[in-house]
């Protein structure tokens, strides 16, 4: 305890109010293995939704954001985001997921959870802003006096601060002395006899009595955060591990990505999965111009972008004739504009086919010459469904910092050649305008090319596939 500071007001941080959820905004934590197993009370009774773990067990709570915020139709994005968590948590046993307010709770209904694996399996799946490992324990001051006592051994005993200095953790915020915690308690069951405050006082005064040397109460910027939330259980934790935030695949309709082997187009994809957009990807190749290992590139993007956006179809189209008539048909400065036109309206035939509602493309405002108003301009109107192009604001250091968040960088700055380079004109017209986009074409016969491109196009399912624990 610092001089001055006053002990009681101090570990006091509390809501007794069940609407509010501040724990989002929290910062990492200590790490440790939370292997404290709270002592078996008698089983609690359960209400409404609420998890049925045994006392003493180990579950995983998930928080709700932007869909708690959802009316009417706040089931329906529930119901579709525990599907994309089920289908990840297959490898792991059967598990049982529920919700009250806010949160999710996740536990094993064929074993003890173990709450690692289950937030690592769920990480990539949108809808969701965070989880924690969570211990569930009967609503007894004792049983919480005594599982707080076994997790203040893992995390302010001299051994387990040894330990925790020696694994470097992303959470260990701190390895100087004394380490500062807080306790944060909400009464959302307010039959408890205690008050939030009381639980403070109680569980604060454990700690720093047990731990003299090492402790010392902060709220402002704690090392450590110890939750308390007391409901028709009480659940403790201290680790919050941050999720991918958005809404659930599935929940906003179907789009065709413009997948190329670059930076941007599987960060545009992953943005619009974000939103819970189920995805299918069309790549357009020119065999022997462009190599097997370009395709191979692809499909190992798709994979990628799989483990966020879940299964989806991959379209490879053989667009090497459509590319040769258009080098002996089209002026070489409009080569560029007039490849984007016939992508996107084989690419708009191809998702009409498939029931897909709009085209979804890497196009960053003046990334290069394609990419100016007038060009897109020229490419928007060739196309009858909505194109997002959601990088369109951003520039490269944005893109390319997603991508490698998302693991999507290494594999698309692998060397091998896409048709915009190898077909890349020297001297593009930056500026067209429409005129010059269909007078650049009039000798081609769109209609047919498409057609013929769609014909030699084929489709590979790529799997999201079980997840390491
Ligand atoms: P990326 O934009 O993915 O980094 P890139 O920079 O090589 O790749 P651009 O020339 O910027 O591609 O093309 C703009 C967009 O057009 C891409 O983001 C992608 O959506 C689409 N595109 C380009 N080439 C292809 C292709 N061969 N197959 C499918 N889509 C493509
Ligand atoms: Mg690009």
């Amino acid at each position: 305890m610092h001089a001055g500071e006053n002990k009681r007001d101090s570990i006091i941080s509390t809501s007794d109010a069940s609407a509010s959820d501040s724990h989002e905004s929290s910062t990492p934590f200590l790490g440790v293995d939370t292997q404290g197993k709270a002592s078996q009370g008698s089983a609690d009774p359960v209400q409404g939704n609420a998890p049925t773990a045994l006392p003493g067990d180990e579950i995983v709570l998930a928080r709700l954001g932007e869909i708690a915020l959802k009316g009417l139709n706040r089931n329906r994005f529930e119901s579709q985001l525990f599907h994309n968590m089920q289908y990840r948590l297959r490898g792991l046993g059967k598990y049982k997921i529920t919700q009250s307010d806010s949160r999710i709770w996740i536990e094993r209904k064929d074993g003890p959870t173990d709450t690692k694996a289950v937030i690592h399996a769920i990480h990539d799946v949108f809808g969701y802003v965070s989880a924690s490992p969570v211990r569930r324990i009967p609503q007894d001051m004792e049983v919480l006096r005594n599982t707080v006592a076994k997790l203040g051994e893992s995390l302010f005993s001299e051994e387990a601060i040894r330990i925790n200095a020696a694994k470097k953790s992303d959470h260990v915020r701190t390895t100087s002395l004394p380490i500062s915690f807080k306790i944060e308690c909400k009464r959302i069951e307010k039959s408890f006899p205690l008050r939030s405050y009381d639980v403070c006082c109680s569980l604060g005064d454990l700690i720093t009595e047990r731990w003299p040397e090492t402790t010392r109460v902060d709220v402002h910027q704690p090392d450590v955060t110890i939750y308390v939330e007391i409901r028709e259980s009480i659940y403790l934790y201290h680790e919050i591990y941050p999720a991918r935030k958005g809404l659930p695949v599935g929940m906003g309709g179907k789009g065709m990505l413009l997948l190329s082997g670059g930076i941007d187009s599987p960060v545009a994809g992953y943005r619009m999965a974000s939103r819970g957009m189920r995805l299918e990807a069309i790549y357009f190749h020119t065999p022997p111009y462009t190599g097997e290992d370009a395709k191979i590139k692809v499909i190992d993007l798709a994979h990628i972008l799989a483990r966020y956006a879940g299964t989806l179809t991959l379209h490879i189209v053989n667009f090497t004739e459509v590319q040769l008539t258009m080098n002996k048909l089209v002026p070489e400065d409009m080569m560029t504009i007039v490849m984007r036109r016939m992508m996107l309206r084989i690419a708009e035939a191809i998702s009409r086919e498939r029931g897909l509602k709009a085209l979804i493309t890497g196009e960053s405002l003046g990334q290069v010459a394609s990419q100016t108003l007038e060009a897109l301009v020229c490419t928007d109107a060739v196309a009858g469904l909505p194109i997002f192009r959601p990088l369109i604001g951003c520039d490269k250091d944005e893109t390319v910092a997603l991508a490698q968040d998302i693991g999507s960088f290494e594999t698309s700055i692998l060397p091998y050649e896409d048709c915009c380079t190898v077909f890349v004109a020297k001297h593009p017209k930056t500026h067209p305008s429409l005129e010059n986009a269909e007078k650049a074409e009039a000798k081609l016969d769109v209609e047919a090319l498409t057609r013929l491109a769609v014909s030699q196009s084929e489709a590979l399912q790529i799997q999201l596939k079980n997840l390491e624990a």
